[in-house]
C-alpha cells in the first residue's frame, strides 16, 4: 500500500531531479577522478647528507646498528648501482629535486652565503609537478638550491619550509670555515643565527611527523633532507655517546630513529600501503674528516670524486603491497629519475614542462618486474663543468682528470679534516660487475667498449658541455640569479 504521505515521484515535478539526471552522466569522469585521486600515492624521500654507501646497516656498517633502516630495505627494494649526478651538495640536491642532471640547469658545486645564484623559476622541481595535482609538499632540513627569497623552497612548490638553507658548515663555529651566521628558516623568514645543531634531526622530525598527521587524508610529498651527517656533526642528548663508532654513530643512530619515527607515523595513520618511503644520500664519504666522515665500504674514493665511493650512495625503495620485500635491484639508476617516476605514479604522463629533463621512470625496477632493465643506455658523472666519467651497462669510462684523495693516508682526527692530495687517472675502463672498486684498468683489453662509451660520451658533451674538451653545450640553461647580475 502507498504511504499517501511520501510525495508520488515523477520526474516532471522535480525539476532538481531532472536536473541530476541530465548531470550524473557530466559528473561521472569527475567522480572516477576524485576515486582514482584516492589511489594515488604519498612521496616520502629522506635523503641524508655524505653519507657513504657502507654507512648503513644493510650495507654493512660497523660499530652501530640502523634497524630502523634494515627494516625498510627488508620490506622493500634496495638498490646496489643507485648514483647520485655529482658528488656534492647543490649539484646533487638539484639533480633530485628537478630530474635534471645539474649541469642542464646551471647549479654546480655547494652554494654557500655568498652565492648570488639559484634555482631559475622556469625549473620544475618534484614539488610543483606534484602540486599542479593536489598535492601538499613541505621540505624540512637543508635546501641547497639557492638561499635568496626568490630560490627558497617555497618559491618553488612547497608549501611548508622548516630548515637550513645551505651548508651545515657554513658557519662562524667550524674550524676550517670563515662564514657569517647560519641561518635557519622558517617559511621565508630567518626564525634564528646559529641554531643548536643538536636539535636538528629531532626537530625535522617533529615536523615531518606533525606534516603526517595533517595529511592523512590528501596525498602528499614529504621531503626530509637531514643536514647530517655532513660535518660538523652533532647529536642529541638522546643518542650521544650511545655506540662503539663514536660521534659518526652516534649521529647515524639518530638519523636511523628519524626513518623510525616518519614509518610509524604512516603506521599509525594507516598510510603503509599508500606511501612510497625512499632513502638515500646526496653523496658519498667526506674522507678527509676521518674519523667524523663516513665510508664507501669497497668502492674507490669519495665525496667530490666522480669515482663510485663519490656518486654511487645507499638507496632503499619501500612501498608495501606495491614493491615486493627483501629484493635487490642490481640495475643502475640514479636521483634524476624519482621526479618522472613520481609523476607516472602520481597519474600524471606529462610533466608540466616545456624544458627537457633528463631522468626516466624506473617503476618497472622498484616494483621488480620481471627482467626489467635499466632505462639508461648511460649514465654521466660530471665534477663542476667536467665530464670525467660515464657508465653503460657494467662498464664504467673515466676521461683523463685530476681528483682528490688521501692517497692511503688517514683522515682528520676529531672534527679537523686531514690533508688531500691531487692525483690525476688516464683513460680507464673499469668493469664494474668484476670490479667494483675500479682497481683495474682493462681498457687495452676493450677497444670496442672504449670506443662505444667514448661515442656516448660525445652526445653528453654535445648537449651539455665538458671543461675538460673546451666544449659547449647545446643543451644547458642558466640558473636563476638576482636581478643585478642579470644579462
Ligand atoms: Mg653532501
Amino acid at each position: 500500500m502507498r504511504d499517501r504521505t511520501a510525495p508520488h515521484h515523477h520526474v516532471d515535478d522535480f525539476p532538481t531531479m531532472k536536473l541530476l539526471i541530465f548531470l550524473v552522466p557530466l559528473l561521472l569522469p569527475l567522480l572516477a577522478i576524485a576515486a582514482e585521486a584516492d589511489d594515488r600515492p604519498n612521496f616520502v624521500v629522506i635523503y641524508a647528507d655524505d653519507l657513504g654507501y657502507a654507512d648503513v646497516g644493510f650495507n654493512g656498517a660497523k660499530g652501530y646498528q640502523t634497524p630502523h633502516l634494515d627494516r625498510l630495505a627488508a620490506r622493500g627494494v634496495r638498490f646496489s648501482d643507485f648514483y647520485v649526478a655529482q658528488a656534492v651538495c647543490s649539484a646533487s640536491r638539484t639533480a633530485l629535486l628537478t630530474g635534471c642532471y645539474p649541469n642542464r640547469v646551471g647549479i654546480l658545486g655547494a652554494l654557500g652565503p655568498q652565492s648570488r645564484h639559484g634555482i631559475h623559476e622556469s625549473e620544475t622541481t618534484i614539488a610543483e609537478v606534484l602540486k599542479s595535482r593536489g598535492y601538499a609538499t613541505a621540505i624540512y632540513g637543508k635546501w641547497h638550491l639557492g638561499h635568496h627569497p626568490q630560490f627558497l623552497p617555497t618559491r618553488h612548490g612547497f608549501d611548508d619550509y622548516f630548515g637550513l638553507p645551505y651548508s651545515n658548515d657554513m658557519w662562524p663555529k667550524h674550524p676550517t670555515a670563515k662564514f657569517p651566521a647560519l641561518p635557519l628558516i622558517e617559511g621565508e623568514k630567518t626564525i634564528a643565527e646559529n641554531p643548536d645543531q643538536t636539535q636538528l634531526v629531532t626537530w625535522y622530525t617533529e615536523r615531518a611527523v606533525k606534516f603526517i598527521d595533517q595529511n592523512r587524508d590528501k596525498p602528499f610529498f614529504l621531503y626530509v633532507p637531514h643536514a647530517m651527517p655532513h660535518v660538523p656533526l652533532f647529536v642529541s642528548d638522546k643518542f650521544a655517546g650511545k655506540t662503539e663508532r663514536g660521534l659518526f654513530g652516534d649521529v647515524i643512530s639518530e638519523i636511523d630513529w628519524s626513518v623510525g619515527q616518519i614509518v610509524e607515523a604512516l603506521e599509525q595513520n594507516g598510510l603503509t600501503e599508500k606511501t612510497l618511503v625512499i632513502f638515500t644520500s646526496d653523496n658519498g664519504p667526506w674522507l678527509s674528516y676521518g674519523e667524523h666522515a663516513g665510508s664507501a665500504g669497497g668502492l674507490r674514493e669519495g665525496k667530490g670524486t666522480s669515482f663510485e665511493g663519490g656518486v654511487r650512495v645507499p638507496f632503499v625503495a619501500c612501498w608495501p603491497g606495491k614493491i615486493p620485500a627483501g629484493k635487490v635491484c642490481r640495475e643502475m639508476a640514479m636521483t634524476i629519475d624519482l621526479l618522472p617516476t613520481f609523476a607516472r605514479l602520481a597519474g600524471i604522463d606529462e610533466i608540466p614542462s616545456q624544458r627537457r629533463i633528463d631522468g626516466l621512470n624506473i617503476w618497472p625496477l622498484l616494483s621488480g618486474q620481471k627482467d626489467a632493465k635499466s632505462p639508461h643506455e648511460a649514465l654521466y658523472f660530471y665534477w663542476g663543468e667536467g665530464l670525467e666519467a660515464v657508465r653503460s651497462g657494467n662498464w664504467k669510462l673515466h676521461f683523463p682528470h685530476g681528483y682528490r684523495t688521501l692517497a692511503g693516508k688517514p683522515g682528520g682526527r676529531g672534527d679537523q679534516p686531514g690533508p688531500y692530495q691531487q692525483a690525476k687517472i688516464e683513460l680507464s675502463l673499469f668493469d664494474l660487475a668484476a670490479d667494483p672498486g675500479e682497481t683495474t684498468n682493462v681498457a687495452e683489453k676493450h677497444p670496442d667498449v672504449v670506443a662505444r662509451l667514448q661515442l656516448l660520451a660525445e652526445k653528453a658533451r654535445d648537449d651539455l658541455g665538458d671543461s675538460l674538451t673546451k666544449r659547449k653545450g647545446k643543451g644547458i640553461r642558466p640558473p636563476g640569479r638576482l636581478p643585478e647580475e642579470s644579462k
